[in-house]
């Protein structure tokens, strides 16, 4: 397994349809077995092929239940719409609002050639349907709303808690922030 670079939005290859996959030859295998290694270095909790520069469909996704594998996935049907926040690895910092559906039922192959069928609900709705839409050249931040800098959100936050509380220097405050940026410790939350 080798760790795979992320390309980044402006890269014209996440803009192109990714192509389906007819046999799932060695070389698929190997894509699919670096592209679970490279979201858990990320760390992300999902990674189409089109983000490791590969236009081809195939997405990984770990939202922490167990991890997906999937080839050719497509949405065969989705109820219900609800909005959370996502960000992408493509598009390091950010956070944007976006609106999607509640449940859906994902038909793909999986590993070993065979169809599957996945219900999900919740965050893995969310997950899958973002990875999906990487596969027809779409980010997350074509549809989202509020787009905002995760860090300076963050930091905002952070030291309007700290400013009340007037025992903390404002020196220490930044200092605070610092070492909160360099942990780094919203990213696996938000990056698929
Ligand atoms: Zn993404």
């Amino acid at each position: 397994m080798a760790i795979r670079e992320i390309v980044l939005i402006g890269n014209p290859v996440l803009r192109k349809k990714a192509k389906k996959i007819d046999r799932i030859i060695p070389l698929i295998k190997q894509l699919i077995d670096d592209m679970v290694a490279t979201m858990y270095k990320a760390p992300g909790i999902g990674l189409a092929a089109p983000q490791v520069g590969v236009s081809k469909r195939v997405i990984v996704v770990d939202v922490g239940e167990r991890l997906y594998k999937l080839i050719n996935p497509k949405i065969v049907s989705s109820e219900g719409l609800e909005t959370g926040t996502e960000g992408c690895l493509s598009v390091p910092g950010k956070v944007g609002e976006v609106e999607r559906a509640t449940n859906v039922v994902v038909k793909a192959m999986n590993t070993d050639g065979r169809y599957i069928k996945i219900e999900a609900g919740g965050f893995l709705a969310k997950c899958f349907q973002h990875e999906i839409d990487h596969l027809d050249g779409i980010l997350y931040v074509d549809k989202a709303t509020d787009i905002r800098d995760v860090f300076e959100e963050m930091e905002e936050e952070l030291e309007s808690v700290m400013y009340e509380d007037e025992i903390i220097e404002e020196e220490s405050a930044h200092r605070m922030v610092k070492t909160f940026h360099e942990q780094d410790q919203t990213k696996a939350i938000f990056e698929l």
